[in-house]
């Protein structure tokens, strides 16, 4: 993998692992303020609800509350208290009483002597009914003989019947001689004053209105007062002893806190409460299941995957995107190297290396210009090998190649690095020598000539002999370069004329015929 592929991996995978740890806690912080949100408009509702439907039943439990003072004043039942023996008025009595559970949405209404032995029944008629016996042990029954109205849940002894009892005196005089009671089914209250799913605890803690089996006759927590009763109280009131705190408790869980748990009920649900009024200690419930709860763990990987999802796609869009740069600007690299490849081709002849004449031109130009300013002499040579249409002829052109190729190589291998050697035609080279004055550029040719003369070119096994005839001048300051390379070029001639093999220094500018310095003819 090369660099910048391995740098994009890497980044990647560490945006990958920092994205997914902050993906999570987005989606764990949005998930839990949504259903913070569901939360708090269950409350709000169910609150209202729950505050309603205290209110109704406050209102018409206190109505009822009322009914006993009421029927306190009613004079069949003072005259029956006033004597209780006459059949005639117990008689009286029990029918008037069997009238009024049908007129006041009651159950059951009776009197009782100030022993609390029942006098007259609504139920008189009945299996069941009440007459001959003695309550005496009912809260309701003491508060009243003490001459308040009174309500008290309790559990009917003959009926089994839970209900709630509304007591008041019943007075000769000041003095309280009497009890009226009447009796409103728990069942009645359920169908007719209460809202489904809502229960009702009474001033004890003891769950007493429930449309859930499950909750009817356990206590609110076990902390609820009914706790702090005698057992024969409670047996006396609720017809049982033990009492079992409703199934609810704490559920708190990661995403969120305060919730419930209840037993049958698979989501967390909410508690909220309600004091009913007018009706001492009397509570409302209400228990809310919170259903979306159910999805919440699956909403916040859902949220999850959404926000990954998103940040894949950005990182690769950016990946994609540094990619396509890294890899244009590597393209440019690579066109920049072979336009300079190119450059190169075109300046260097193919054959021998040597520059080709355009670049040589150029380089002299520059170079004249560089000497002129700094007052520096500059010499150049024009070089033709010497019969070479012979060697072509004789060993066949792949020979000549090699022969040049080996020409320029040895010429290449003896000037100085700043010299430059450039081809001007098939067999014709020319030497720009900077920095070099005539005599030190004679010497050089010279030296070059019968170098090149001694050594012989190996070609299949056969020397071939090589030598070649060059013009010498050093450019003066004024010259432009076609009148230096022709007074050359007149030299070179010469130096062919003059038998090959030879350096002929040119003449200076305005002279006549340059004339051989050096040489002698090839054999
Ligand atoms: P002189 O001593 O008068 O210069 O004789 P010469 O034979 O060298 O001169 P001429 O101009 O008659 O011939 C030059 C020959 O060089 C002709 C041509 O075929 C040959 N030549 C030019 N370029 C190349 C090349 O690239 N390869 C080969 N093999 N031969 C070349
Ligand atoms: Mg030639
Ligand atoms: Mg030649």
């Amino acid at each position: 993998m090369n660099h910048p592929v391995r740098t994009v991996v890497l980044l990647v995978v560490c945006f990958a692992i920092v994205g997914s740890v902050l993906a999570w806690f987005a989606a764990t912080t949005l998930v839990r303020a949504d259903f913070a949100r569901v939360v708090k408009t269950a409350q709000t509702v169910r609150s209202q609800d729950l505050h309603r439907a205290a209110v109704a039943l406050g209102q018409s439990l206190h109505a009822m509350q009322q009914a006993p003072a009421w029927l306190g004043k009613v004079g069949q039942l003072r005259e029956l208290l006033a004597d209780p023996d006459d059949a005639m008025r117990v008689d009286e009595a029990n029918r008037w009483l069997t009238e009024l559970p049908g007129k006041l949405s009651l159950d059951l209404v009776w009197v009782m002597d100030a022993t609390g032995r029942v006098l007259a029944s609504s139920n008189y008629r009945s299996e069941l009914n009440l007459i001959g016996d003695r309550y005496d042990f009912r809260s309701y029954f003491r508060e009243a003989m003490m001459g308040h109205n009174a309500m008290q849940y309790a559990r009917g002894v003959r009926t089994g019947e839970p209900g709630f009892y509304f007591a008041g005196p019943i007075r000769a005089g000041s003095r309280v001689v009497g009890v009226v009671v009447a009796k409103v089914n728990v069942e009645r209250v359920a169908t007719e004053m209460m809202t489904p799913g809502l229960f009702v605890s009474d001033r004890n803690g003891v769950i007493v209105l429930s449309d859930q089996p499950l909750l009817r006759g356990r206590t609110l927590s076990d902390e609820a007062p009914v706790y702090a009763l005698s057992a024969n109280e409670r047996v006396q009131r609720y017809r049982q002893q033990n009492f079992i705190p409703m199934p609810i408790t704490r559920r708190d869980t990661e995403l969120f806190h305060g919730l419930y748990a209840l037993e049958g009920e698979s989501a967390p649900v909410i508690l909220l409460s309600s004091l009913v009024p007018n009706i001492k200690g009397m509570h409302v419930h209400a228990v809310t299941p919170l259903r979306s709860y159910v999805h919440l763990e699956s909403r916040r990987w859902l949220v999850f995957a959404l926000i990954e999802t998103a940040g894949i796609l950005l990182i690769a869009f950016v990946s994609a995107l540094l990619v396509f740069v890294s890899r244009t600007s590597s393209l440019r690299l690579q066109l920049m190297d072979a336009n300079a490849e190119l450059q190169r081709q075109a300046e260097t002849d193919f054959l021998t290396g040597a520059a080709m004449r355009r670049k040589f031109e150029q380089v002299l130009q520059t170079e004249m210009l560089r000497h002129r300013r700094y007052r520096r002499t500059l010499c150049l040579a024009l070089i033709d090998l010497d019969h070479f249409k012979r060697i072509n002829d004789e060993h066949g052109h792949l020979a000549g190649d090699e022969v040049l190729r080996q020409f320029v190589l040895g010429l290449q291998a003896r000037v100085r690095g700043s010299d430059l050697l450039g081809r001007v035609g098939g067999e014709e080279f020319a030497l720009l020598l900077p920095e070099t004055d005539p005599d030190q550029a004679l010497a050089l040719l010279e030296r070059l000539r019968s170098e090149i003369a001694q050594r012989p070119v190996i070609w299949n096994g056969r020397q071939l002999r090589l030598t070649f005839s060059a013009g010498l001048g050093d450019w003066h300051r004024t010259e432009s370069m076609e009148a230096l390379i022709a007074r050359i070029d007149l030299a070179l001639y010469v130096a062919k004329q003059g038998g090959r093999n030879q350096i002929v220094m040119a003449e200076a500018p305005g002279e006549n015929e340059p004339s051989p310095v050096s040489g002698k003819s090839p054999a």
